[in-house]
């Protein structure tokens, strides 16, 4: 008799092959299909752990940059004016002509499922905001920190060690390996944050007279704005930001303007982007030389 494919499933090997045509949330479901292959496939963490690595990415990535700029080419569509255009965007050639490439995929760095290099969600375009860091932006806008009181940021020191090479933050939003999921629950985490554990001068100015020599106060644009500690509690003066996304902490505020510009202006070049040449005559060619984007139909535009 001929063997069932849960027999072959069960031999590790075949399993191993298996887990290499699939995406980490196909093997996911495969193992959820029965008992027999659940015992298989997620009974031990290690097991799963170890096949997912094998896996492919499976496209999501690309068809939200895809589908984000359809659109917003459809809301900023040719008016008597000319086409509205609000930012930088990819070059639609590019972006179109590219494939998930599913076999080249490496773990998020946060949940660990393998995502390719189209996939990932990273800054394409060069920042309207000058910089690839996440705390520095020209308006010097109060962005992705946190602030700790010294018991939860030494209990976060510790849990920390050993789990980067660098002890600062050293996050890029161009070279970051994360996948869309994460950088939902990543945004998410710091709109929380900063609703919970900040006050704004300009939304609560009695409480900010009120706690301003208590914890610790930053600027925020051209205002301060105040800093809780997640448990509730003041936040030293002293106390060194720390970056929402690693958690690690930046370097001293002092120092910020100095970042600002070592950081400030850094090209994103993949070789499928022109980087803005003040008084350049021309431009070098492009990596990408594949058919041009044609203009969807008329139809294709309820997308
Ligand atoms: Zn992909
Ligand atoms: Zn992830
Ligand atoms: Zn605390
Ligand atoms: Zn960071």
């Amino acid at each position: 008799m001929a063997p069932l494919l849960l027999d072959l499933i069960g031999q590790y090997p075949v399993l191993t092959t298996i887990s290499k045509y699939l995406s980490t949330l196909d093997l996911f479901h495969l193992g959820l299909t029965c008992r027999r292959s659940h015992a298989y496939i997620l009974s031990s963490a290690k097991v799963f752990e170890v096949l997912r690595r094998n896996c492919l990415c499976d496209g999501r990535g690309l068809l939200r940059r895809q589908n984000v700029w359809n659109y917003s080419r459809y809301s900023y569509i040719w008016g008597p004016n000319g086409r509205k255009i609000h930012q930088d965007e990819e070059i639609e050639v590019k972006l179109f002509a590219t494939r998930c490439d599913e076999a080249g995929a490496l773990p998020c760095l946060k949940c660990g499922i393998n995502i390719c290099e189209e996939c990932r969600e990273c800054l394409r375009v060069p920042s309207r905001t000058g910089t690839r860091r996440p705390h520095l932006n020209k308006p010097w806008q109060n962005e992705n920190l946190i602030c700790l009181c010294d018991v939860c940021d030494a209990r976060l020191e510790e849990q920390l060690s050993g789990q980067f090479l660098n002890e600062l933050c050293d996050c890029d939003t161009a070279k970051r390996w994360i996948c869309l999921k994460c950088t939902k629950e990543q945004d998410k985490e710091t709109g929380e944050y900063y609703k919970k554990h900040t006050v704004a001068e300009v939304h609560d100015y009695d409480r900010y007279l009120e706690d301003y020599d208590a914890t610790k106060v930053m600027m925020d644009h051209q205002f301060d704005i105040l800093f809780y500690c997640t448990c509730g509690a003041f936040v030293p003066k002293e106390a060194r930001p720390r970056c929402i996304w690693c958690k690690r902490k930046h370097r001293p505020e002092g120092e910020w303007s100095r970042e600002m510009e070592e950081t400030s202006n850094m090209p994103i070049d993949d070789g499928s982007y022109p980087i803005f040449v003040p008084n350049a005559t021309s431009y070098p060619t492009l990596a990408y030389n594949g058919p041009i984007y044609q203009v969807p139909s008329r139809s294709d535009k309820t997308l």
